[in-house]
């Protein structure tokens, strides 16, 4: 995939504003500016081309949301909101775990999400080969069983690097890529990339969608591609106030991934992100809304509802973290 090619994949601020009138008006042109200069604003044109209005739950998760949009105030939002600064035995690895480690292989995504807990990532420049062969040495030598290709997105990097990458790790018993680019940028599941990730009968592809609507065809043929290569594919949403706070929503989501062959495995409580205060939801409103979850959808398709404690140790079920 050619640079030109993802320049031209995105959606400009003006191309926002021609099509949808109230964000046009000055108040509106300045809070987008803000926003952007905190965290850019990225919107694929496959994403943009699923949006059908401003309010809408693709809309919300990418546009500029009310609270980012003006001058910083003092929020519950945590600096670290999940303890992973502390966590860092070498650079672009995060450890939390004896067992497994994550190993981040680029700070770029193709779409930025408003509530992204990662959102200082994209003003820093791409690990080079040699910071990245140091931190594949950390993890070939901490005794891991698991290693977690993360980001940004690995699947910014172009087949190549990400061959490359994978050789190294090949010896690790289970690899796995947490990846948002099947569903923001379909267009990537390629030929190509298939052929790279069908060739390791030891990995898995976790992908994050939030909401039905993200599933257009484009996306669920990239992921017949992955599935057919033999690749298990699993989800991750994250709770997001205004996108899929409601039972019905997330009942939707689990069903429809399950018909196309996507296991529903974690629905993650909203992280306490600076910036992203408008999708916060109370742990008290996210049990509430699981429990009812529960309710409607078999096993298959229920996701373990957790949180990613601040303390930085880890995923810990919603239910046992609010127990103490
Ligand atoms: S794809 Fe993931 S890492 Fe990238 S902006 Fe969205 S949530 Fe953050």
């Amino acid at each position: 995939m050619s640079t030109i090619r993802k320049q031209t994949s995105m959606v400009t601020h003006k191309e926002c504003t021609e099509r949808f009138s109230s964000l046009q008006t000055e108040t509106a042109k300045r809070g987008w500016l803000t926003a952007d200069s905190q965290f850019p604003v990225r919107i694929t044109r496959s994403w943009y081309h699923r949006i059908q209005s401003l309010s809408d739950p693709l809309a919300k998760q990418v546009f500029p949301q009310p609270t980012e949009m003006q001058e910083r105030v003092q929020t519950d939002a945590l600096q670290n909101p999940v303890g992973e600064l502390d966590k860092q035995p070498v650079p672009f690895v995060v450890q939390k775990h004896a067992n497994r480690a994550l190993l981040l292989v680029s700070r770029k995504c193709h779409l930025h999400c408003r509530y992204c807990f990662r959102r200082t990532l994209d003003d820093l420049i791409e690990p080079t080969q040699e910071e990245l062969d140091k931190a594949i040495d950390y993890i070939l030598s901490s005794g891991v069983e698991e290693v977690i290709l993360s980001g940004g997105d690995p699947l910014f990097l172009n087949n190549d690097r990400l061959f490359g990458i994978l050789e190294r790790l090949v010896s690790i018993p289970t690899i796995r890529i947490h990846t948002r680019a099947p569903i923001t940028f379909p267009s990537r599941v390629n030929v190509g990339l298939v052929e790279v990730l069908g060739q390791y009968s030891n990995l898995w592809v976790i992908v994050h969608c939030n909401h039905v609507q993200e599933l257009n065809t484009e996306v669920v043929e990239g992921l017949q591609r992955l599935r057919v290569s033999g690749i298990p594919l699993l989800n991750q949403s994250v709770l997001l106030k205004g996108v899929n706070d409601d039972s019905d929503v997330l009942a939707d989501l689990c069903r429809r991934l399950v018909r196309i062959g996507v296991f529903p495995y974690y629905l993650h409580h909203t992280d306490r992100v600076q910036g992203a205060e408008d999708f916060f939801v109370t742990l008290a409103d996210g049990l509430q809304i699981y429990l009812a979850l529960e309710q409607k959808v078999s096993g298959l398709a229920l996701p373990k509802y957790v949180i990613d404690a601040p303390d930085g140790s880890g995923k810990v079920p919603v239910e046992r973290y609010v127990l103490g």
